[in-house]
């Protein structure tokens, strides 16, 4: 494969009003519905499609291509024969091409947005937020990219030297959730091409539609054929699990729930894969009585209620000091009240429907239960009538350490508020459940903030924030939360592998 520098054509400025009918059936009817394999976009083998539908309305948006394990295995063989190719392409080519796909994402960020709402739910405005975020991680790894490298030094005895360099992993194969459409694949796309990788992406099958858009982008912006094959399926485990028990495969990145990132892991053991498992959270938010409490409400909003509480690191339980856990419901629930509800492309939405029946029926279940187990509505707790997924932004007080909520992912805009007395206290709660990803904490105590960044189990803290991703940062959980980083400076060394050459004195003093 002889590999050319990118060309970059002619990107249409988006019209500054994108909402209405007419404006969505445009753009979906601009969307690539096929597999992508091989540098071309191809029917599933057996030609099967399945429907991607509005979670506001319930309406097929489109129908895809649903691949089947033959199309995977066809992926798998594309990625593996472009990988030597890449490999050998020069660093300054790959920059390019991500930079040119960075210029693209945004050029048509209001494309991506719209799309991202119709097929997810989210609000326009949240949508445009994580077409930035995602767009950022092709700026940053382009970045990144002509910075790889190694090392030359002498041992420690004098005489022999060491060479350390460092190739890319492989062939690699991203599962990502439906619940950040663009930048799960985002972050892990831009540092494999980064580092010389090539690979086989699964998108949800909720959510393939910004993936598919993203996949065009990334061919116009010059990708050769077989550096990305997408599958899309309804499949996933018939799809990817033969990927992943193949030796041309050399990585697993995984973005998604803990149970099934645990499975993957065994089946990752066999051929002793490089894995990468961002997994489910259980966010603590801890406000301390010397807490600026409008910049911990304000907080509280961002770390609960972004991406509609359907985040990894959402604020999942809100450990609030006894002193001031009064008045800081009370405003926490004013604010909920306030937060309008409605399809994500009406003007003013700030909150849009959950993403399925399945994933609102288990917010409720959550909620339920937390009031069986004693828990006080003080804020909604019902579903919204109507067409769509759409739940009542819900708060939650007195819950009780038994209720289900204080231990599984809720995954929507519920905020269960529990108290504590002592700092003591709060870590112990704060620890006290198998996830590690990220917590919050509130407080003007610059010592305590220091104390807790120590004993807080998690692999990211926000510090008076309620936000901590940031494609800068190293993004990543400890416990059961999942397994490398993404993102940062760390975030390239997952898909790269280090090789360690041993060098004779060279003035033969050791012969
Ligand atoms: P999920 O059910 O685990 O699905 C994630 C991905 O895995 C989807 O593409 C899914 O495909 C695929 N999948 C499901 N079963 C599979 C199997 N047996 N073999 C191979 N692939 C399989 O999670 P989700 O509900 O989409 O996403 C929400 C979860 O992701 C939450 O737990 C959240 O905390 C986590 N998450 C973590 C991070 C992080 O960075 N730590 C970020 C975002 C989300 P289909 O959807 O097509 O079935």
């Amino acid at each position: 494969m002889t590999i050319t520098p990118p060309v970059v054509p002619p990107v249409a400025p988006s019209p500054a009003a994108r909402t209405g009918a007419d404006v969505e059936r445009a753009l979906l009817a601009t969307i690539p519905t096929g597999l992508f394999i091989g540098g071309e976009w191809r029917d599933a083998s057996d030609g099967g499609t399945f429907d991607v539908c509005d979670p506001s309305t319930g309406e097929v948006l489109l129908r895809v291509a649903d691949a089947t394990p033959e199309d995977g295995m066809a992926a798998l063989a594309a990625a593996s024969a472009a990988q030597k190719a890449w490999a050998a392409t020069p660093p300054r080519v790959r920059a390019e091409i991500l930079r040119a796909a960075f210029e693209a994402v945004t050029a048509r960020a209001d494309d991506f947005a719209l799309l991202m709402t119709l097929e997810m739910g989210k609000p326009l405005a949240e949508s445009r937020g994580e077409v930035a975020y995602g767009a950022e991680f092709l700026r940053w790894f382009s970045e990144e990219t002509a910075r790889i490298s190694g090392r030359f030094a002498l041992a420690p005895d004098g005489r022999s030297r060491l060479l350390v360099t460092k190739h890319p992993v492989g062939p690699c194969l991203f599962i990502t959730p439906w619940n950040f459409p663009l930048a799960m694949a985002t972050r892990k796309i831009a540092p494999a091409i980064a580092a010389g990788c090539t690979m086989v992406l699964k998108p949800a099958a909720l959510t393939p539609l910004s993936a598919l858009l993203f996949t065009q982008v990334l061919l116009e912006s010059g990708l050769p054929a077989g550096v990305l094959n997408v599958v899309q399926t309804t499949s996933a485990g018939a799809v990817t699990g033969p990927l992943i028990t193949d030796p041309r495969l050399r990585k697993l990145s995984f973005t998604g729930s803990t149970p099934v990132g645990r499975n993957l892991l065994k089946s990752a053991a066999d051929q002793v894969l490089r894995v990468s498992m961002e997994l489910g959270g259980n966010a603590p938010f801890i406000v301390f009585d010397d807490a600026d409490l409008d910049a911990a409400v304000d907080g509280a909003m961002l770390a609960k209620l972004r991406n509609g509480g359907e985040a990894c690191t959402a604020a999942n339980r809100l450990l609030v000091h006894e002193s001031v856990a009064g008045e800081f419901t009370a405003r926490l629930v004013e604010r909920m009240r306030a937060h309008t509800v409605r399809r994500g492309t009406e003007p003013g939405s700030l909150l849009g429907p959950l993403v399925d029946e399945a994933t609102r029926a288990k917010v409720h279940e959550l909620v339920l239960d937390a009031q069986a187990e004693g828990a006080l509505v003080a804020l909604g707790g019902r579903y919204v009538e109507g067409p769509g997924y759409f739940y009542e932004p819900t708060v939650l007080t007195d819950v009780p350490a038994s209720a289900r909520i204080m231990r599984e992912e809720v995954f929507g805009p519920v905020a269960p508020i529990t108290t504590f007395g002592t700092e003591a206290e709060a870590v112990v709660a704060a620890n006290d459940t198998e996830y590690g990803l990220v917590a919050y904490l509130f407080t003007r105590d610059l010592n305590r903030a220091l104390r807790l960044a120590e004993e807080l189990e998690v692999g990211m803290l926000g510090v008076n924030t309620g936000i901590v991703s940031n494609p800068a940062a190293p993004f990543g959980g400890v416990k059961q939360s999942g397994v490398g980083r993404e993102g940062g400076l760390e975030g390239i060394e997952e898909y790269l592998e280090t090789r360690y050459v041993g060098i004779a004195d060279p003035f033969g003093v050791a012969r």
